[in-house]
């Protein structure tokens, strides 16, 4: 017998829906299923795989609007729910370009040896296991199950316990593709049937924390198979004496409370020469006074509940430290409590310092600390004075300026005049630095590459070698 999971409404706190915990033979037997499966869905080739994503996209389009209103329920949030099942199709385009891209095998000759002939064939992995956290459950399920399936890989995701219900109707839509069968499957579960399923896949992606990304490389590394791990962030901006400063406040607010700060993309802090800084403060706060929840009325207002109800503990207590500390509260400041919702307007904090949780832990709300700074070598010191690595911005008018301060941030996407491009814009190769993940970029063509191995075939085109060539006295080696 499995055990059932109630899920939390975000929007009403309501515990009202239920998911039943798959179990490791369960995985075990599906995983077998799937590998079996995939040597066929391999050998129909490519454009046999494009052609069944296509309908794909067709399926979701038939399951739109009982999508929209699972991801919602699961969220709390319209406008990114939309965006996240009408952005299935663009992310299926990308990969069928990418994947068309990639060329044939070419068999070349050694430099050294050129009777050899050689070439290297791309070989994927059977069965990727993807693991994704609540934040945006749909796009972070398929962003690695996608390009595995277009590799010719079978795909097992286990969504977030926190936010499963858009599974049911994507599921359904993945029922109506025929050919996808026991090509993809969507597990329920909570961590645990994470661990079980990096037991049976090849590769496993995950997507989530700091804490958990530890114990899934170790997993992964007790089974030798891959990890690749998209983990948190504490992304900083920095703006510069010569930035437009109007430019800088429209766009760091944004990039700071678009879903509700709950992105592992969002600027949590930041950093303002001093002769801008005051300016800067006030145009910020008024702007962020403006902003307007989602409650009572879904489709109004411009930020959501928050999804996770531990996740409002973990911004109320560093807002508790920062006030300890002598940090001022300009704006927002409290988990407000509506319909059986929790929910937090933008908070503007400042005098704020590097010994404070707010500014060295991952926040994952729509908080915004403030700092000022003198000189670029401050800001680079302080914008790397963090565990983590993901990305960073950097506003100017000086592109020079910009690009000389952006190459010493040491994270893996960098945005210069605006902040978290790397949630807008997928081609831009990037890793993560630090703690902020591990392995092979998931955005551009190394986001497909990622699931396969390389396979060299060689041929010796020559007489053998004899035995006597590797006579120790001539030393003569070929
Ligand atoms: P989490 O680490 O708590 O959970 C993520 C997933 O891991 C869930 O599906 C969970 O069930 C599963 N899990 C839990 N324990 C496991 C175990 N021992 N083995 C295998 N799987 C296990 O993360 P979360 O709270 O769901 O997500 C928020 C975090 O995700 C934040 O830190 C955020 O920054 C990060 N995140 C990173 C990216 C990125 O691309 N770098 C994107 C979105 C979110």
């Amino acid at each position: 017998m499995s055990d059932i999971l109630t899920v939390r409404n975000p929007r009403n706190g309501e515990f009202d829906y239920e998911i039943s915990v798959i179990g490791n033979d369960e995985i075990s037997a599906l995983a077998k299923k799937m590998r079996a499966k995939q040597k066929k869905w391999l050998a129909q080739g490519l454009e046999y795989r494009i052609s069944v994503l296509n309908k794909l996209k067709e399926a979701v389009a038939n399951h739109r609007d009982e999508m929209i209103k699972a991801l919602s329920d699961d969220t709390g949030r319209l406008y990114i729910s939309v965006a996240e099942v009408d952005g299935i199709s663009n992310a299926i385009d990308r990969w069928i370009t990418v994947a068309r891209s990639v060329s044939a095998p070419e068999t070349k000759n050694s430099g050294s040896m050129p009777f050899i002939e050689y070439r290297s064939e791309l070989i994927p992995y059977a069965v990727v296991g993807v693991i994704s956290p609540w934040n945006f459950p749909l796009t972070l399920s398929l962003i690695d199950a996608l390009p595995a399936m277009m590799s010719g890989a079978t795909a097992i995701v286990k969504p977030s316990e926190v936010t499963p219900r858009f599974a049911g109707p994507l599921k359904k839509a993945i029922a109506e593709v025929e050919e996808l069968n026991d090509i993809i499957h969507f597990i329920d579960g909570d961590g645990s049937t994470g661990a079980s399923l990096i037991d049976h896949v090849d590769i496993v992606c995950f997507t989530g924390s700091v804490a958990t990304g530890r114990l899934v490389a170790e997993r992964a590394a007790k089974n030798l198979i891959p990890a690749i791990l998209e983990l948190g962030g504490k992304d900083p901006a920095i703006v510069l004496e010569d930035a437009d400063l109007d430019r800088a406040v429209t766009s760091l607010l944004r990039a700071s409370i678009v879903n509700t700060g709950q992105a592992c993309q969002s600027v949590e802090r930041i950093y303002v020469h001093k002769n801008l800084y005051d300016d800067f403060v006030e145009k910020i706060v008024e702007k962020a006074k403006k902003v307007e929840l989602n409650y009572p009325n879904i489709n109004s207002g411009h930020i959501g509940p928050i999804i996770f109800e531990k996740q409002a503990d973990i911004i109320r207590e560093q807002l508790d430290d920062a006030l300890a500390k002598g940090a001022q509260i300009h704006t927002g400041g409290e988990i407000e409590h509506h319909g059986g919702g929790l929910w937090c307007r933008p908070t503007v904090v400042t005098n704020i310092n590097h010994e404070m949780d707010i500014i060295t832990k991952e926040t994952f709300g729509p908080v915004l600390p403030i700092m000022s700074f003198e000189s670029d070598e401050e800001a680079i010191r302080l914008a790397n004075d963090t565990e983590y690595g993901l990305s960073g911005s950097v506003y100017s008018e000086n592109m020079e300026h910009a690009n000389e301060i952006a190459v010493q941030i040491e994270a893996g996407g960098i945005s210069i005049n605006e902040g978290s491009l790397t949630g807008f814009m997928h081609e831009a190769e990037k890793n993560s630095f630090k703690l902020s993940g591990l392995g092979a970029s998931r955005m551009g063509p190394a986001g497909y590459h990622r699931f396969f191995r390389k396979r060299a075939i060689m041929t010796n085109t020559a007489d053998a070698f004899p035995i006597e060539a590797f006579d120790e006295k001539n030393a003569n080696y070929p």
